[in-house]
């Protein structure tokens, strides 16, 4: 099976779903669900439980999260075209990715 064309640190923006258009830095990819969890993107709020800590202050309350995404609704992004579709290419025996518009190495 291959492996996702998006790494953790990557630039990519939303091409379908709630928060298309949107961009941001790949915070984890989770490449067995084939997904990724991009940051400031597909926020969810989670309300937890409030709890007192130790120096009296409080824990929990409301939590914003960024939650994974399907990789088939995200792009990586191109310096110079935006979004778009990941190419490889065999440099010195190494597969690079390369974009398809411009063939510039990502
Ligand atoms: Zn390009």
């Amino acid at each position: 099976m291959p492996g996702l064309a998006i790494r953790k640190g990557d630039r990519v923006a939303m091409i379908a779903g709630k928060d298309r258009g949107a961009e941001g830095r790949v915070l984890a990819v989770l490449p067995k669900k084939r997904k990724v969890i991009v940051e400031g993107v597909n926020r969810v709020t989670r309300h937890e439980k409030v709890r007192p800590n130790r120096r009296g202050g409080q824990e929990g309350g409301i939590q914003h999260k960024e939650a994974a995404i399907d990789v088939s609704n995200v792009a990586l992004v191109c310096p110079t075209d935006g979004p778009t579709r990941v190419g490889h290419r065999v440099e010195d025996g190494a597969s690079v990715r390369v974009c398809r518009k411009c063939g510039t190495e990502l």
